[in-house]
């Protein structure tokens, strides 16, 4: 197996995205691959909410959400020597973003957390699993063991 090239880091914010982000780096290093970042702003169904609200957020709150999923992922590009134009802010679901983008960009490994915000129980549901069965290139599911 050859190395890997191009290695999409799929970014949460959520706390332990850290020990992700570690894995991506070290296997860029090992690989000498490019290192990209990816972050999707989900739409808010307003549905299920408490509000009783039928609808999906509005613009205003979707381009805010863009603006500081930005920010955000900018400055962990900084910190990670990732350039401008390696990072995506994308909108929709993330499985299907991530799985398009990665298409797009020649990405043959997509790195991702086995939970973040949607959280152990949802695991089966959990983009993880959503990103492996759509993918086209290798996918690593990096383990986060708290319970
Ligand atoms: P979850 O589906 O929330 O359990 O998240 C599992 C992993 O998928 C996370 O650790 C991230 O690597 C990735 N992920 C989840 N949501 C997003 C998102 N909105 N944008 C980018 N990556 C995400």
């Amino acid at each position: 197996m050859g190395n890997y090239k191009h290695i999409l880091l799929a970014v949460d914010f959520f706390e332990q995205a850290q020990s992700v982000i570690d894995r991506a780096i070290a296997l860029a290093n090992i690989n000498q691959a490019s290192l990209s970042l990816i972050h999707i702003v989900e739409m808010i169904h307003l549905a299920d909410s408490e509000y009783g609200f039928d609808g999906i957020m509005d613009a205003d709150i979707s381009n805010e959400m863009i603006a500081a999923a930005k920010i955000k992922l900018t400055r962990i590009g900084k910190e990670l020597g990732v350039e401008q134009d390696r990072i995506w802010i994308e909108m929709g679901s993330p499985k299907l973003e991530i799985n398009r983008i990665a298409e797009e960009n020649q990405v043959d490994l997509i790195v991702v957390g086995s939970h973040g915000r949607h959280g152990l129980q949802l695991l089966l549901g959990s983009t993880a699993n959503g990103v492996l069965r759509h993918a086209k290139c290798d996918v690593l599911a990096v383990s986060l063991n708290d319970h």
